[in-house]
């Protein structure tokens, strides 16, 4: 985008300028500074078709080129507005590598990792999922994309009630959200085809294991804060397997007094 283009180059000269003249830099500061790219977002400067062009680099860039190559994930990643699930002054950043803050300390995860989490499900489209952590309601609009039927469970109710509203806008009509403590699955709908924790406890929650259906995969972040690996769980024959894919960093599950599981 041009706009883009022209404070790109005006940062190149600044950088060369800032040695001999503090001032343009202040003048840089006071104009170009974050607060002001994120407000270019809300001021009509990004259009659609620039946001679509995000995404398209995105998936191509942060997706397709570290090895993700289930068609199903693909498509799904390229058609859901991640713009429309992050708060208005992020939305500059919406298709950027790496996590953004949706309130209550809560983040939306990196772009690779929501694609990652779902290749790893392995979902067919007769697949009912369960996802613990509905926050903004991205990885349910990406998982509703792909197979039959979503159940979410988000415990902080502000969240899933801005999600569910996000998801209706857009027309999702697969899938259920409720508020609710994820840790003990939503035994109503049980069992599920796939699991998708998108909180970590430190544990492999119990009855999470047992809502898994035969066949079915569960993808789940288990560790303490900051060091936790990514799990995939397989039931075959009643009997579990647990295969660790990488370290990653999420945010806590919580029980509903505010304590880590
Ligand atoms: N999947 C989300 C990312 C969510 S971040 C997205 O696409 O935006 C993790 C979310 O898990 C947070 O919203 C947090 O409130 C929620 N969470 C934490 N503990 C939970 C629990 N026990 N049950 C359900 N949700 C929980």
């Amino acid at each position: 985008m041009l706009k883009t283009k022209i404070l790109c180059l005006f940062y190149q000269i600044l950088r060369y300028k800032i040695p001999q003249t503090p001032w343009l830099f202040v003048i840089f500061l006071a104009f170009f500074h974050p607060g002001y790219l994120m407000n270019l977002a809300n001021a009509q400067g990004l259009s659609e078709k620039w946001f679509s062009e995000q995404r398209r680099r995105m998936v191509s860039n942060q997706i397709i080129a570290r090895g993700v190559t289930d068609s199903l994930v693909i498509k799904a990643m390229l058609k859901v507005e991640r713009h429309k699930f992050v708060p208005a002054n992020y939305r500059y950043f919406a298709y950027a590598d790496h996590p953004l803050p949706i309130g209550y300390n809560q983040t939306i995860s990196q772009p690779y990792i929501v694609a990652l989490m779902t290749e790893l499900l392995q979902l067919k489209k007769s697949d009912r999922v369960l996802e613990i952590g509905t926050g903004s309601g991205y990885q349910a609009a990406i998982l509703a994309e792909i197979c039959q039927a979503v159940y979410s469970i988000e415990i902080i109710p502000e969240l899933a009630r801005q999600a569910e509203k996000t998801l209706k806008e857009l027309g999702y009509q697969n899938l259920k959200v409720k508020v609710g403590d994820g840790y003990k699955g939503w035994q109503e709908f049980a069992p599920f085809d796939g699991i998708i924790v998108t909180c970590a406890p430190t544990r492999m929650p119990e009855p999470l294991q047992q809502q898994l259906a035969e066949g079915g995969r569960m993808v789940i972040p288990v560790g303490e804060t900051h060091n936790q690996e990514l799990i995939v769980l397989t039931k075959k024959k009643g009997k579990l397997s647990r295969t660790a894919v990488i370290p990653v960093r999420f945010v806590p599950m919580l029980r509903e007094d505010g304590r880590i599981y």
